[in-house]
């Protein structure tokens, strides 16, 4: 059960004092060189004031795109093998829009399904959300239609939602509770405030198009939608819930390390095999599997959508790949 509070804006430097006291790192959108991205903050002053979601996702705070996994060193006779250690800051992140605070449940369910991820698991103890809820959506926001909104509390430990003066904070979770303790004197009774968000309308019959994919697969639908895709791979880049990763290594003849990259199935060595043969070889083929992952495989495997319905990849792609327009699409008979 939520507890609510007041959350004057004149408190929100006390809040951020006591969290860096408290030796955590706290990233927030800002407003630098044209961009809205989050970066490391120490005031509320520095936060951006008019935004409706940053252009990069926040999973970076627990899956960055580059990771070590290990080093290898060459010996005479043998390879000294070291497992390296999570880098897991404390962090706070400020900010972030409740489709993302959502985001990072679709990639808990790939990261501890069937072996937990110690570097994932790590970076997300050490991670608390601060949430703000939405008042300006904009064409690409779909939250609704995958069954979030722009109040949802989902993902949140606090969930901040703008109100005269200041924020409504819904304090949710044992990690939100421990960030109130830290500064109790910035939050104060709620007197019964109203909790206002924008209103998002639902743009597709999500259910339906799940079970509509069932007999799609082989549908020339997939090749028209994608005939404009370049497959540069900006909307996996972007999206809190694209969680495809390859593993490379970087060595020269001491030794090397094992890293974890960012990839995409979007781009067409996703899945090119060392014997040439590519079974997704068209870029229909691969947009298909975005779609498929995300609204039919994510639903069967681990009961929840592989999309939060923030339009980061409708507004990243360079191509105008509307995301919405085409699971709508694809919904319909
Ligand atoms: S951002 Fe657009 S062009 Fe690039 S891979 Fe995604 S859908 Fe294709
Ligand atoms: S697929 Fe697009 S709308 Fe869905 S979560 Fe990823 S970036 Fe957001």
């Amino acid at each position: 059960m939520a507890e609510t509070f007041f959350l004057p804006q004149a408190s929100l430097d006390a809040l951020f004092a006591a969290l860096a006291k408290d030796g955590r790192r706290i990233l927030a959108p800002t407003d630098r060189d044209g961009r809205t991205e989050l970066n490391p903050v120490a005031s509320f002053q520095e936060v951006a004031a008019d935004y409706i979601q940053t252009i990069l996702s926040a999973k970076e705070a627990a899956f960055p795109k580059v990771e070590r996994l290990m080093t290898f060193t060459l010996g005479a006779k043998a390879v000294d093998l070291k497992d390296a250690e999570p880098h897991a800051e404390p962090t706070v992140l400020f900010g972030v829009r409740p489709c993302e605070a959502s985001g990072f449940g679709a990639l808990d369910a790939v990261f501890n399904w069937d072996t937990r991820d110690r570097f994932f698991n790590a970076r997300m103890e050490a991670l608390a959300i601060i949430g703000v809820g939405c008042t300006k959506k904009d064409d690409a926001c779909f939250c609704t239609s995958v069954g979030g909104g722009p109040g949802s509390t989902r993902g949140s430990d606090i969930l901040l939602t703008p109100v005269e003066g200041g924020f409504l904070a819904e304090v949710l979770t044992p990690k939100g509770r421990a960030m109130v303790a830290l500064a109790p004197g910035a939050f104060q009774p709620d007197p019964g405030l109203e909790k206002k968000v924008v209103e998002v309308p639902v743009a597709f019959d999500q259910p339906g198009l799940t079970r509509r994919l069932k007999d799609r697969f082989e549908d020339g639908i997939w090749m028209e939608q994608s005939l404009r895709c370049v497959g540069c791979g900006a909307c996996a880049y972007v999206c809190p819930t694209c969680v495809c990763f390859d593993i490379v290594e970087e060595a020269d003849a001491k030794g090397g390390h094992r890293l974890r990259t960012w990839d995409s199935c979007g781009g067409p060595m996703f899945t090119l095999h060392a014997s040439g043969h590519n079974p997704r070889e068209t870029q229909a083929q691969r947009w298909r599997q975005r779609v498929y992952h995300k609204f039919s495989y994510y639903p069967e495997r681990y009961d929840m959508l592989g999309c939060v319905g923030c339009g980061k990849c409708t507004r990243a792609c360079p191509v105008d790949m509307n995301l919405q327009e085409h699971l709508a699409e694809a919904a319909q008979a």
